[in-house]
């Protein structure tokens, strides 16, 4: 130690008028501990006499349990059950060794959370005054605990540690905010045999890694599974670590990274890290995380990426990596407070990403390579409906205007609903970006960016440092545009009519912001030209078409209004083909054929042909013919028309809560049926509550689902209710009943219901579930076995089950064929006994289950099982079933244990 400190007198001149962190630590692979001595430099850059110094102690939040959550919905986090994350201070020194006085307080910010906030500050008290410019050195042994979870950060699996930000004491930029103080650092590792770490900064022969520049954290990811492809363009050098086999994807990544940085640095600035470092993250994704000098990608990125069609969801990986390549500009590279001002991070790091995806893959069609030569990519062209960024932004900011959760885009950590923030910040956030470029033009913009970045890089700065620079390029109604888009929560939603050589603009949402209005001629000449507010454009010619905000370039959220005249796509039409694909779905009335092939009850070939008509997402009806076809056994040659039906449909969604929907069928009189009419309607609503999950805001979710059905024709009715009550997140329970009430022939109606309750615990990798039920006039179900054909409907019946399941899992997955990765496998032991009254019966069951942890295209779960059971009725010979298919117990299991 005292080798080390003299060797360090030599180097402390203060290049940087910010503190030096020099750490020298040593990992204990068995106990996930890292044991480390830090010297820090405190520089007084305050213009106050010191007398303590603060730093905070981010792994403290991970040591408690969050206490609002059931162990069942934690299994998800933390795959082998709870594992706390901490740092301990052993002691703490001042320059000449002698220990001094701390003490542990709780942090005045907390990023997100309200539990596991004790200790989360480390306050010394110096034992002398330090006056600002000058500084004091403090020696701080500690030690970290790295959890064992599938956060992807601050976490340790299987043999890769990974924690980006302030894994050690790390002293924050002012004492109210949520951001680090940028600081130089030297770091020296001691790893056990077969570790390599990756992190910023550059290493030298002596084993130390130096920043050199100040930074926001010292980033560290430890492994003993990753590889190394490296690429290089001359001017920067891109490191991509990958996994076994996955190279092929760390050198498409690494050319992506070169391209978006190459882009990024003509536009907003040189980079001054030496070499850009992208690691493989083990838990399942699309996800990416940056930190200094490095980013993070989930494993989707790359396990999963070609699975079932290679190349499809390529630019979408080019995003997610210019998304947080963006971060060492804006977030990391300029740091803002993450708890006030996150839309300083995220909604410029998005706004840049999808500027430079636009420029490459073009405004439409950047999601995803639909130019790929394969059946399967043709018939998902024709069904992609949102494929741009853009219009993901729009279509999901919408949905939060519909459903209540809407606010600022800027808005901060503890203001309105939790779940509302990420749409708030990313594609509110890119979309209020996008206007204010409309309004002050993009030239502007981009310098603001520009200047910005080269101001203030390697500075935790206040939301007032990106206003002074926007103030400073374009003026007092840049900022007054500003506070509208990013502080004012009123929607945006404009109207367009025209007339002759007359365009009428109207905005009917509260809030008037610029917006681009192309107009199109008669003689076939275009104009473009920029609108606020209520408007009426005058022209020397006549106008055909007008298109309000073409280019998805403003927060009007209702699109469908914004052309004249309207735009219709008539997709029955084959040769409107290349119009379908180019007219965005929010922007048009879609006329579409409608066919479906189902079978009824008697093994007929039911198919339903005609035409719908829908405004996305929002209603549609459709109409047509339902032929009811039988085939003939023998000869398949043999099909018969038994029926046809005229029927109709409509659907009506008024938000996330409430939705319903009409059919009707009538007779075409060339039916040998005996129903001449037939109605069907049904209601869904879910209750939206404001709850407490732990974290800084409530969430605004659904518990409670209530659905309504009803059915009239002239061979009866029915009526019917259900309700579910999904309290797994909270307690690990779920309850539903049905009740259902019908009538054949008009004859006396029979009621029919059921209740039935779930309750799962979780311990670590052992699930565990008890359910029971009861029901009359309901056909037989046992272990999720129907056995109405072995059983007839009783009375009554009640039914308890209980089922075990365990999961073994490993931090890597494997691909099979190219067409699942598996993370997993659970296996479930069930047993269950069911009683019937009239008849009386006495059912025995024994069951098992086996449910793979299965993902496929765009690393999607699968939920699948293989069950087997055998039963007994009153002691009879058993008999056995065997079926495919999650019961709700593996179901449930099986959601809480996928990362
Ligand atoms: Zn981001």
């Amino acid at each position: 130690m005292r080798l080390l400190t003299m060797f360090f007198l030599l180097i402390t001149v203060p290049l940087f008028s910010v503190s030096f962190y020099e750490i020298e630590a040593a990992l204990d692979a068995s106990s996930g501990v890292i044991n480390a001595i830090m010297t820090v430099d405190w520089f007084n850059d305050t213009d106050c006499v010191a007398t303590s110094v603060s730093f905070f102690l981010y792994p403290n939040l991970l040591k408690e349990k969050n206490p609002k959550l059931s162990n069942l919905a934690q299994s998800q986090a933390y795959p082998l059950g709870f594992d706390p994350g901490f740092i301990s201070i052993k002691t703490v020194r001042i320059d000449n060794d002698e220990e001094i006085g701390y003490e542990m307080d709780k942090a005045p910010v907390l990023f997100e959370q309200r539990y596991s906030t004790e200790n989360t500050l480390l306050r010394i008290k110096l034992p002398y005054l330090v006056h600002p410019q000058e500084s004091v050195r403090l020696i701080i042994h500690f030690s970290t605990k790295f959890p064992v979870t599938s956060f992807g950060d601050n976490t340790r699996l299987g043999d890769v540690y990974i924690w980006r930000f302030a894994w050690y004491p790390v002293e924050l930029a002012k004492q109210n905010t949520f951001a680090f103080k940028p600081h130089r650092w030297r770091l020296r590792l001691h790893l056990p045999e077969g570790f390599e770490a990756i992190t910023t900064g550059e290493l030298s022969n002596d084993g130390w890694i130096d920043s050199h520049i100040p930074l926001v954290s010292c980033p560290i990811i430890l492994s003993k599974v990753h590889e190394l492809y490296s690429l290089s363009d001359g001017d920067r050098v891109v490191e991509v670590y990958h996994l076994k086999g996955q190279e092929s994807k760390a050198r498409q990544l690494a050319t992506y990274a070169l391209e978006t940085l190459k882009y990024y640095e003509e536009r907003y600035g040189k980079l001054d890290y030496s070499t850009i470092r992208i690691v493989q993250d083990l838990p399942s994704g699309l996800f990416g995380m940056a930190a200094d000098g490095v980013v993070l990608l989930g494993d989707g990125a790359f396990t999963t990426a070609d699975l079932v069609v290679p190349g499809l969801i390529d630019p979408t990986l080019h995003f997610l990596l210019a998304h947080e390549l963006a971060h060492l500009w804006f977030g990391i590279g300029v740091e803002c407070d993450f708890s006030s001002a996150n839309h300083l991070s995220e909604s410029l790091a998005q706004y840049v990403a999808v500027e430079m995806m636009e420029s490459v893959y073009g405004y439409r069609h950047n999601l995803f390579n639909v130019e790929i030569p394969d059946i399967l990519v043709r018939n998902l062209r024709s069904q992609l409906l949102l494929d741009s960024w853009t219009e993901q932004a729009v279509y999901q900011y919408g949905a939060l205007l519909r459903d209540g959760l809407d606010g600022p885009a800027a808005i901060r950590m503890g203001e309105g609903y939790y779940n509302s923030y990420a749409t708030l910040w990313y594609e509110k956030g890119l979309l209020a970006m996008r206007n204010l470029e409309v309004g002050i033009n993009k030239e502007k913009l981009q310098r603001t960016l520009k200047l910005y970045y080269e101001r203030y890089r390697h500075q935790a700065v206040e939301e007032e440092a990106f206003l002074d620079t926007l103030f400073e390029v374009a003026g007092s109604e840049a900022i007054d545009l500003y506070t509208r888009l990013f502080k004012d929560s009123g929607p945006v939603d404009y109207d367009v009519r025209a007339d002759a050589n007359k365009v009428r603009i109207e905005n009917g949402g509260g809030n008037d912001v610029p917006v681009e209005v192309f107009v199109t001629f008669t003689d076939g000449s275009t104009e473009l030209s920029v609108v606020t507010g209520d408007a009426t454009l005058t022209f020397a010619k006549d106008v055909a078409k007008v298109s309000v905000d073409p280019l998805r370039k403003s927060l009007d959220h209702n699109r469908f209004n914004n052309h004249y005249p309207r735009l219709i796509v008539n997709e029955l039409d084959p040769s409107k083909g290349e119009k379908k694909w180019k007219t965005s779905v929010l922007d048009s009335l879609r006329v579409y054929p409608v066919t479906t092939l189902t079978t009824d009850a008697s093994g007929n070939v039911v198919t339903l042909t005609g035409a719908g008509i829908e405004c996305f997402d929002r209603w549609r009806v459709a109409f047509g013919a339902q032929l009811t076809l039988e085939m003939s056994e023998s000869d398949l040659s043999g099909v018969r028309l038994a029926r046809s039906d005229c029927f109709f449909q409509g659907w009506y969604k008024l938000n996330s809560y409430l939705q319903g929907s009409l059919f009707a069928l009538s007779s075409t009189g060339n039916s040998s049926s005996f129903a001449y009419g037939f109605f069907k309607g049904e209601f869904f609503l879910s209750l939206p509550e404001s709850l407490d999950f732990g974290y800084v805001a409530p969430f605004k979710v659904a518990r409670w689902g209530l659905g309504c059905y009803g059915s009239l024709s002239t061979s009866g009715y029915g009526l019917g209710s259900y309700v579910v009550f999904d309290n797994t997140a909270i307690t690990g329970s779920l309850i539903m009943g049905r009740l259902n009430l019908t009538s054949e022939g008009y004859a006396t109606p029979t009621w029919s219901g059921l209740l039935e309750g779930f309750q799962g615990w979780r311990y670590g990798p052992i699930g565990l579930s008890l359910r029971g039920g009861a029901a009359f006039n309901e056909a037989v179900r046992l272990l999720d076995f129907d056995l109405s054909d072995f059983l007839p409907t009783p009375d009554h019946y009640v039914r308890t089950e209980g089922s075990i399941i365990c999961f073994a899992q490993q931090s890597t997955r494997q691909t099979a064929y190219n067409l699942i990765a598996l993370r997993g496998m659970g296996l479930s032991v069930k047993y269950g006994y069911l009683k019937s009254w009239s008849p009386a019966h006495d059912v025995y069951s024994f069951g098992m289950s086996i449910v793979p942890q299965l993902y496929t295209l765009m690393d999607s779960p699968i939920m699948l099982a293989f069950q087997f059971m055998v039963y007994s009725v009153d002691g009879a010979e058993p008999e056995m079933l065997v079926g495919i298919g999650s019961g709700l117990d593996d179901l449930i299991h099986t959601q809480n244990s996928m990362w």
